[in-house]
């Protein structure tokens, strides 16, 4: 961390607040495709790797310790930068402190965050960014000891998508890109289900992320073991899909015997858009994919969730998907904005001024929900920290590499003229 940063944080701790305490490294981790240990799913810097060190280990280690000593005391870590940047962006905005609530209402006072003091800020509207607080999991970590509790879990980068915002540690689709940009490209990872290292079968919360979880047959080994278990109706499970893949029939008949089951469908703009961004996508299946989760979550208890990254392509144009998504039936507190932030080529505070301007005018009007139109006006009026010329750069090279011509007429009109 830079001396700037640093004295910002000095200056910050001295209302007397704690600004970096942070519930996750207590209750929480984040294991991704090559073994690598996370405090969260946010890329960072790893704490340990399964290939080293079993998770048990990890989460008691000294490295780990270390961190959640600083966020007690209030001092900076430096991997949750992204968070730090959010809360001073808008405060009360940043993963950190939607998880923080999202703890306090969930785990009885007194049991797992006790000595803390956890800034007690509100999430400015009923409609939150990340939807992260959600009064429904308030049961779920009632009465229990300080221990994991909830993991995200990467069995594998295998996907079949190669999706513009995401690199080949998450997506094997990325492998041929990346060596085409000049870059050293990650293999095929992929973590076995029985992993000496891993046990996660005590675990009642477990997050799928990849890669495409409904293409890993870990996802339907876990199905395969919980199905032979008593604690099958303990288990929380949610899968976050790019939908292109819908579930086996067996899966599905399991999700009717657990606790509570999320599906996360991620798309990220509407018909051909979403084709380009999510590079692989086919829109009639997705658009397919969903009605049929959306039929389901008619039938049983399930939650259905749609997740969008806002980015340089899709901000002048989100109110197309958001509306359509309401139209289908996909409740507006399940529609879920992520800012992207990394790569920084396509951070929408990287546009060009003159663009910028005309989108910030759009923004008065444009039909979203509050919140999430003063986020991107934030992002909007944020300063760049790379030059345009990078971000046409990175647009050009892919559409080259992919033969792909970028929908979107006045972001292509832009970058045309800024070459
Ligand atoms: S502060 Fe942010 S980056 Fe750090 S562990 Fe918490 S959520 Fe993750």
């Amino acid at each position: 961390m830079d001396r700037k940063k640093e004295r910002q944080y000095i200056l910050q701790k001295k209302d007397g607040k704690n600004h970096t305490f942070c519930i996750l490294p207590w209750i929480h981790t984040a294991v991704n495709p090559n073994g690598d240990v996370h405090l969260c799913c946010r890329k960072s810097e790893p704490v340990g790797n399964i290939n080293d060190e079993t998770l048990e280990e990890i989460y008691n280690s000294d490295r780990l310790n270390e961190i959640r000593t600083k966020m007690v005391n209030g001092d900076p870590v430096k991997w949750c930068e992204k968070c730090y940047y959010e809360d001073r962006l808008i405060e009360n905005n940043s993963i950190r402190q939607r998880v923080n609530k999202w703890a306090k209402e969930s785990i009885k006072k007194g049991n797992v965050i006790q000595p803390f003091s956890v800034d007690d800020n509100t999430i400015p509207t009923e409609k939150v960014f990340y939807n992260n607080v959600d009064n429904d999991w308030v049961k779920i970590f009632e009465d229990q000891e300080v221990k994991l509790k909830w993991i995200d879990i990467y069995y594998s980068n295998i996907c079949n998508f190669a999706c513009r915002g995401c690199y080949s540690l998450l997506s094997t689709k990325w492998y041929d890109d990346e060596k085409k940009l000049g870059m050293e490209p990650h293999g095929f990872h992929s973590i076995r289900f029985d992993h000496p290292s891993l046990k996660i079968y005590d675990i009642d919360y477990i997050r799928y992320l990849g890669g495409e979880p409904f293409l890993m047959k870990q996802t339907e080994e876990y199905i395969d073991y919980l199905l032979k278990t008593e604690d099958i109706d303990k288990k929380i499970l949610y899968y976050i899909t790019n939908g292109s893949v819908f579930p086996k029939k067996k899966i599905v008949n399991a999700w009717k015997r657990i606790k509570k089951l999320v599906i996360m469908f991620s798309v990220d703009d509407y018909g051909k858009y979403n084709d380009y961004f999510r590079h692989g996508s086919d829109w009639k299946i997705l658009r397919k994919n969903l009605l049929k989760y959306i039929d389901l979550s008619k039938k049983f208890d399930m939650e259905l969730r749609v997740s969008t990254v806002i980015n340089i392509y899709n901000v002048g144009r989100l109110d197309v998907l958001y509306n359509w998504l309401i139209e289908v039936g996909i409740k507006e507190s399940n529609i879920m904005f992520n800012m992207l932030h990394q790569p920084r080529e396509l951070c929408i505070k990287n546009l060009p001024i003159d663009y910028k301007k005309i989108l910030i005018e759009r923004y008065k009007y444009i039909d979203l929900p509050y919140t999430v139109k003063t986020i991107i006006l934030k992002h909007l009026k944020d300063k760049s920290n790379i030059p345009f010329n990078d971000v046409v750069s990175f647009t050009n090279k892919l559409d080259d590499i992919r033969e792909q011509t970028n929908p979107v007429k006045e972001l292509r009109n832009i970058m045309v003229k800024t070459t």
